[in-house]
């Protein structure tokens, strides 16, 4: 075996020894196999490279989480400082340490006043599975055991672990492995494809009724809360309609079903706000955090409780049996600092809310709102979406719109940029630390991407 730190190996021999080894996410073993993965080997802001030395404008910000763009010193320093003076310790036996003390005070420096409790992670998946434990503790606490149901919805993504991925709505997931009980899902609030005839705003408003209706399905006393993120990422970045997330609150409200805003990608900054809830304007009982709070550079992820569940937990809950050996991992804990300290200390979220943001929005306007194959253009701050579409005035989506999408963004590769695909949708959300010149790049080379799609098509 060749070790890669002392000497270069051959992309083939790397192929061979990663087939040889690893079941990759989310595609077909074999298939992969029979091209070889593309191995990256460095990274400097929004740049990768391979290693045949190919450069790639990574538009995707990984999976939605470095922040900070790569090859950051600073959270390097951070991390090496930490693993010096304290590698790791644990939060069992009566113990705490500095750096997740200091994490969650910045946190919730950050954070609307309302939240007071954090559960430390190292996921996104693993947030989501302490989520549903943490809400069925609330409700036995609040002497109403029977509250177990969690709502979610269909395409809603939120992890790939058992629990994590029944709340999800994709049913291929379901389909390996199984759901678990006790858990519904509604409609995603999905205008250009199940819209109808319907204005953007009446169904905004109809999807988020099939919440009111489900939860009257179920008996309000049997529901314990409605997940959902902010804006459906890995679903087809879809931004729901402005009239959805009112009416999500207040029938949450008055049926007593805690709101849980899974903000693992519309966290940190996103959106132009710091929590992508706070974008759309309402109020989440609980927020699912990981991706953007370390920049991905190390993993961590976090439970954010409202006060109103934390009072019931710590005054009046007793034994929380829940227990991670990572949760809350000094040198995650010491990376996320620096990682949210240099957000603010570059002013990053007012950056990407006023102008960077806006000028990708404006760029992804200019080149696309005529183009043949783009029905909608979706998005706020630095996270958009392009639809496509076989008929832009009657919204007809292609058939074999995932395979579209899937070419395209192969395309993409070969043009040099890393863009997703997702349904019939092209999806972008680059580093936060994006230039005017790399949005610039990544609009120029999704166009020559989208355009040679179009071509094949003919
Ligand atoms: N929730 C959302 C909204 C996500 O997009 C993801 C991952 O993409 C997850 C949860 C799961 O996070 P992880 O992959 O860290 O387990």
């Amino acid at each position: 075996m060749q070790n890669s730190i002392n000497g270069q190996r051959s992309t083939q021999d790397y192929q061979q020894a990663d087939a040889a080894h690893h079941i990759h996410a989310f595609l077909d073993q074999k298939a992969l196999n029979a091209e070889g993965a593309r191995v990256i080997v460095r990274g400097d802001r929004l740049n990768l490279w391979d290693n045949e030395g190919k450069r790639y404008l990574d538009g995707m910000s990984g999976l939605w989480c470095t922040q900070l763009g790569y090859g950051r010193a600073d959270l390097a320093q951070a991390a090496a400082a930490q693993f010096a003076k304290l590698p790791y310790y644990n939060m069992f036996f009566h113990t705490t340490h500095p750096p997740v003390i200091e994490l969650s005070e910045l946190l919730f420096s950050l954070l609307p006043a309302h939240y007071s409790h954090v559960i430390y992670t190292n996921s996104g998946s693993e947030t989501n599975e302490v989520l549903i434990r943490t809400v069925r503790k609330f409700w036995q606490v609040e002497g109403k055991p029977d509250k177990k149901i969690m709502i979610g919805r269909w395409n809603g993504y939120h992890g790939s672990t058992l629990a994590a991925s029944a709340l999800g709505g994709m049913k291929f997931m379901h389909e390996m492995g199984g759901v678990i009980p006790d858990v519904a899902h509604i409609e995603e609030p999905y205008w250009y494809a199940k819209g109808g005839d319907l204005s953007p705003a009446e169904f905004g408003l109809q999807c988020a009724r099939q919440l009111e209706d489900k939860i009257l399905e179920l008996g309000a006393d049997r529901v314990a809360g409605f997940i959902a993120e902010p804006f459906q990422g890995a679903g087809g970045m879809i931004f729901p309609p402005e009239s959805y997330w009112p009416e999500i609150q207040r029938i949450c409200r008055k049926y007593d079903v805690l709101l849980c805003a899974d903000e693992v990608i519309g966290g940190f900054g996103r959106t132009g706000e710091w929590f992508a809830h706070q974008h759309f304007g309402f109020e989440p009982d609980t927020l699912s955090l990981a991706k953007g709070l370390t920049s991905g550079y190390v993993p961590m992820g976090g439970l954010v409780l409202s006060k109103r569940i934390a009072n019931a937990l710590v005054e009046r809950g007793g034994l929380f049996a829940h227990g991670l050996t990572y949760s809350g991992h000094p040198v995650a804990a010491a990376v996320a600092i620096a990682n949210i300290q240099a957000i603010q200390n570059e002013a990053l979220v007012p950056q990407v809310k006023n102008d960077s943001g806006p000028y990708l929005q404006s760029l992804l306007r200019e080149v696309f709102s005529q183009h043949p194959l783009v029905g909608e253009i979706q998005g706020a701050g630095l996270v958009a979406a392009l639809q496509f579409t076989e008929d832009k005035t009657t919204r007809k989506r292609f058939a074999n719109e995932n395979e579209l999408a899937w070419r395209c963004r192969t395309l993409g590769f070969e043009e040099g940029v890393i863009i997703r695909s997702t349904l019939g949708r092209m999806i972008m959300a680059p580093a936060l630390i994006a230039n005017r010149s790399e949005l610039e790049e990544l609009v120029e080379k999704t166009q020559k991407a989208v355009d040679r799609t179009a071509r094949e098509i003919g």
